[in-house]
């Protein structure tokens, strides 16, 4: 049985999250991943190594240049023919084209899933994370999204797949690409780092949240997150927000600062290995994810911190 990846890529570089779902798809056996893009060689290259994949697909046109489903997903139906799964990962590319691909094969999504029991049987998170439901699926086609922290990342080099080129579909046109504004950070990506330091509307501002935060994520070579409180507040830019609704991350150190511990916040950081929480309310229901907690006030908590790390 051989499951199709569409790999999440900017045209040169493929996303560490496409390696996460490759793993997932591993376990239902063979895996080919489709790259649709624009002079996307250098994405082909990379997919082609790496392991458990046996096949790039590459189609290449210039509407497929940024990912917009509503060109991708003709794409990958008119080769659904040759895969019952079909799968990306849970990312806002995965989220945004896998539905339109279930719609046009008339088939249900599984979204989010954790875990791979057989060819039919998925486990996936629901309630904000706080049960985990078995479903299972007899479609002819099972149009799959994928939830990376869930799954370890496959090799990136090691595999010597073919890469085949696939006829790209015709432009559809019924989105238009403007713009895109793409943040430039010298910080780890957030869903791929080590260590996150995340802030809640504690901070009050997004001066004080960076005057609080950023030093504690700079010790610590640390990627920023933060509370849809802090988001919403404008302390900080969307692509930050941890949670249901925003990113899931699993790092080894996530560090909750200011932030109460409302599930939907819960779900997107309760995989970390070691959570740490600074929160002024001995009752905040942080403390009950967390591995170490402090009551503190943040205002004295953190800078104290910060020192300590420094005198290391
Ligand atoms: P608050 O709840 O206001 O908590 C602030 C905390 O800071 C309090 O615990 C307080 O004791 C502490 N504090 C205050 N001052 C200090 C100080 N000086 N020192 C130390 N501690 C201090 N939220 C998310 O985060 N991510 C999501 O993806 C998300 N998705 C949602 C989806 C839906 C459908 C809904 C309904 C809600 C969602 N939310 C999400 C919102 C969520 O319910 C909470 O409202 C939000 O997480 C609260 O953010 P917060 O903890 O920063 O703020």
């Amino acid at each position: 049985m051989t499951t199709l990846i569409i790999a999440e890529h900017n045209n040169q570089t493929l996303n560490p999250a496409t390696l996460h779902a490759v793993t997932a798809a591993a376990k239902l056996g063979d895996v080919h991943i489709l790259v649709a893009g624009h002079q996307a060689e250098a994405v082909a290259n990379q997919a082609k190594t790496v392991a458990h994949v046996s096949k790039v697909l590459s189609s290449d046109a210039p509407h497929f240049a940024h990912a917009q489903a509503e060109e991708i997903a003709p794409l990958i139906v008119s080769m659904a023919k040759n895969y019952r799964h079909i799968a990306a990962s849970a990312t806002a590319f995965g989220k945004n084209l896998m539905p339109r691909v279930a719609a046009l094969l008339d088939v249900s999504q599984i979204s989010d899933l954790s875990e791979v029991v057989d060819e039919t049987t998925f486990v996936r998170a629901i309630y904000a994370g706080n049960a985990f439901e078995t479903v299972s699926c007899q479609d002819e086609h099972i149009v799959l999204t994928i939830r990376a922290t869930a799954f370890e990342a496959a090799q990136a080099t090691g595999s010597d797949a073919v890469i085949e080129i696939v006829v790209p579909t015709a432009a559809q046109n019924l989105s238009q690409f403007i713009r895109e504004e793409l943040m430039q950070s010298e910080r780890p990506e957030l869903t791929q780092a080590k260590v996150v330091v995340a802030g809640g509307r504690a901070l009050q501002s997004e001066e004080h949240f960076n005057q609080i935060i950023h030093p504690l994520a700079d010790a610590l070579g640390a990627a920023i997150g933060a509370s849809r409180a802090a988001v919403d507040a404008g302390f900080v830019p969307n692509d930050s927000q941890v949670g249901q609704t925003g990113k899931v991350v699993a790092p080894q150190l996530y560090i909750a600062v200011g932030i109460s511990g409302a599930i939907q916040h819960v779900a997107g950081m309760q995989d970390s290995k070691v959570i740490v929480a600074i929160n002024k309310d001995p009752d905040a229901a942080i403390f009950k994810v967390a591995d170490f907690g402090l009551v503190a006030d943040l205002n004295t908590a953190v800078p104290e911190l910060i020192n300590a790390l420094k005198a290391l």
